[in-house]
């Protein structure tokens, strides 16, 4: 599935960008390794486009602009469904590739693929739905229309935990809106990222509609978001480097930044306890918490706390931590870098140096000697001025602390500089709303830890960024509008 290395290839395999059409490596002077976090090898390397690389990508997006927004919605909507089988035909290319330099268990990799082709799906559909319409004006014999027309030159940055899916919203929605789109993946995980790219390609993409420019992020990026021909930015990832991207943008941009979360979930006084304990392993750990939306603190009622922390432990006790390629059943692979091992242990020094009690965990697993593995952590008698309450430690921790009042939990959630996600188990339906009500976070889930669904608008609040993926909205954001006034009689 992916592309035949660049022509200098040593035993290291280098994988080309992809500009107006063509697999091409011109112009590439420095190559970035990708390494397994599960073995720590180097299994290929890519691109670090510089900033005359990335010139020409967006070029090549720039001079496919007009076509590709005239083709019309119904040959977009054509193109991005074939993409959508193609993703699935190449499901298990993509999701080993995404294993291979992510981590994640090849189950859980083949699972995000499928969501890719979904949503390349989902956005065919949305892509004939974009609707116009009649503004009311109060003046005889004048009309005003709002029309909805794309941005133009996209820049889709992305992070490496969920490496396809999040390329996928903005691909999708910006395709899907008209817009061409120069692609930087993470330079963690740019593998499966080609697999992408290339389905696109089969599925009859004109040249130029999407580019790929690998590459890290002060070279690479940096060119992209300060390009002066780009219409609209689309960024996922940490919030230092998205409030980064806001202060060296060049000019005035539409921009989308989806960043950082520390997201708690309340467990209420008529919880189901063993559903609550369920629901707070999985958002906890899956994926080794590196996750935006991952549970990273739980408030409990003070009469259940000591239940709930016994089951927690027990629960994370028993699942299995594994090299997710050669165990594609496996719960926990190992984290994706060092560097985000290293933030882990700092939270976790942090916390029991301020007085929380170690539960399980907050080690290496003994007979993992080679890859970033670290073993799940439980954390009880937290407080909010520990680094795991507080801030995203974007790794497989979270900690616990009991209240006594629902209000005071619902407090305790919403301080925080973050806003993306919230969950509570409660079986009391007043509880349900008020929850709902109360929780000032883009997405709030009860009784359930899945807080996005394609069709559902997804964003965060105060510094979990700006702006929307998923659903329409996600869409909207790749579109501008125009009012046209017509005085159609004197
Ligand atoms: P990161 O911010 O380090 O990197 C994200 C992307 O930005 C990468 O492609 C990187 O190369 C690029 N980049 C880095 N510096 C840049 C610069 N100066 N200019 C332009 N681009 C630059 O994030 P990460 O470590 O890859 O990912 C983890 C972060 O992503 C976490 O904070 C996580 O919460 C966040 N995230 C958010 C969501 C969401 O939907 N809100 C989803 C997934 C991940």
């Amino acid at each position: 599935m992916l592309p035949a290395p660049g022509p200098d290839m040593t035993d290291v395999k280098r994988y080309p960008n992809f500009i107006d059409g063509q697999w091409t490596a011109e112009g590439v002077e420095h190559w970035l390794d990708v390494v397994n976090p599960a073995t720590e090898e180097v299994i290929g390397a890519v691109a670090r486009s510089d900033a005359a690389i990335v010139d020409h990508a967006v070029k090549a997006a720039r001079k496919a602009f007009p076509a590709w927004r005239d083709l019309g919605a119904h040959r977009r909507a054509d193109i991005l469904r074939k993409a959508g089988e193609r993703v699935s035909a190449n499901r298990q290319s993509i999701g080993e590739a995404m294993t291979k330099e992510q981590g994640k268990p090849l189950n859980e990799a083949l699972g995000e693929v499928d969501k890719l082709a979904k949503t390349f799906a989902y956005y065919a559909e949305e892509a004939v739905r974009v609707l116009g319409y009649t503004a009311p004006n109060e003046e005889p014999g004048h009309l005003s229309l709002v029309e909805k027309e794309p941005m133009g030159v996209a820049a889709a940055i992305t992070p490496w935990n969920y490496p396809v899916e999040l390329i996928g919203w903005k691909l999708g929605a910006g395709l899907a809106a008209g817009c061409t789109m120069v692609v930087k993946p993470s330079e963690w995980t740019p593998l499966s990222a080609i697999g992408v790219i290339k389905c696109l390609e089969e599925a009859g993409l004109p040249a130029g509609v999407v580019n790929l420019v690998n590459g890290d992020g002060p070279t690479t990026g940096q060119a992209l978001v300060s390009h002066p021909d780009i219409d609209k930015i689309a960024f996922t990832g940490s919030l230092r480097v998205g409030e980064e991207i806001f202060r060296t943008m060049g000019g005035i941009k539409s921009v989308s930044l989806e960043l950082g979360g520390n997201c708690p979930l309340l467990v209420a006084p008529s919880a189901d306890l063993a559903a609550a304990v369920k629901g707070a392993v999985r958002r906890s750990f899956r994926n080794m918490g590196q996750v935006c939306i991952a549970i990273n603190r739980i408030y409990v009622h003070r009469p259940l706390y000591e239940t709930f922390v016994g089951e927690m432990i027990a629960a994370a006790g028993k699942l299995v931590i594994a090299d997710g390629l050669a165990t594609p059943t496996a719960d926990l692979g190992p984290m994706t870098n060092a560097a985000g091992l290293a933030k882990v242990r700092e939270h976790v020094a942090d916390a029991l140096a301020k007085g929380a009690r170690l539960g399980c965990g907050g080690k290496r697993p003994g007979d993992k000697p080679v890859g970033h593995f670290y073993e799940p952590t439980v954390l009880a008698d937290c407080t909010q001025d520990m680094l795991v309450m507080n801030s995203e430690t974007f790794g497989p921790v979270v900690g616990i602390s009991a209240y006594d009042t629902l209000d005071e939990a619902i407090a305790l959630a919403n301080d925080s500089q973050y806003g993306l996600a919230a969950y509570a188990y409660t079986r009391d339906a007043g509880e349900m709303f008020d929850l709902a009500k109360k929780l000032s976070f883009g997405s709030v889930a009860i009784n359930n830890v899945d807080a996005g669904i394609i069709n559902a608008p997804y964003g965060g609040r105060r510094k979990s960024g700006t702006g929307f993926e998923h659903g329409r909205e996600g869409m909207e954001g790749y579109l501008q509008f125009k009012h046209v006034r017509i005085r159609h009689r004197a």
